[in-house]
């Protein structure tokens, strides 16, 4: 899925639960699980060529961008402290993406990052039909807007 739809999810599960050893498994599992779900993303058409590596970079900073901005409009708005939980959840959401970006974007894969990459890839079903594949991305932020 796009990093806003994991890093909204993440944030969200460090939010609600107390305690790392709660929210870390669970955020994780939560990686794997919405990208099992038939989805667009920003590396939708990298693996068979139908989209550049550099228009995926270009759309993927600005899905951080929003990822971020959403985060923090969400947690962190108007709080005098740094929600330490919440940008770990987020920062968490993300990592099984950030393990497969040197393979997506310079071609270059850790040798250690490769049996995860396989796990990640594995789980991941993604569609080309934009529309189609945003449809659960929406409800996904819609719900957790909504559990806030
Ligand atoms: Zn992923």
């Amino acid at each position: 899925m796009l990093s806003v739809s994991h890093a909204v999810t993440g944030a969200f599960i460090a939010a609600k639960l107390p305690h790392p050893a709660l929210y870390v498994p669970l955020i994780l599992a939560s990686h794997y699980l919405e990208d099992w779900i038939p989805h667009w993303d920003v590396g939708t058409g990298l693996s068979n060529g139908t989209r550049k590596r550099s228009t995926a970079f270009i759309l993927e900073i600005f899905d951080l961008a929003i990822a971020l901005g959403l985060v923090y409009l969400f947690w962190q708005a108007g709080q005098s402290e740094l929600n330490l939980h919440v940008w770990a959840g987020t920062f968490l959401s993300l990592v099984p993406d950030f393990m497969e970006a040197p393979r997506n974007f310079l071609r270059w894969e850790p040798r250690f990052l490769h049996k995860i990459n396989q796990f990640h890839g594995f789980f991941h079903h993604s569609i080309p039909d934009f529309l189609l594949g945003l449809a659960p991305q929406i409800v996904l932020l819609i719900i957790v807007g909504w559990l806030i």
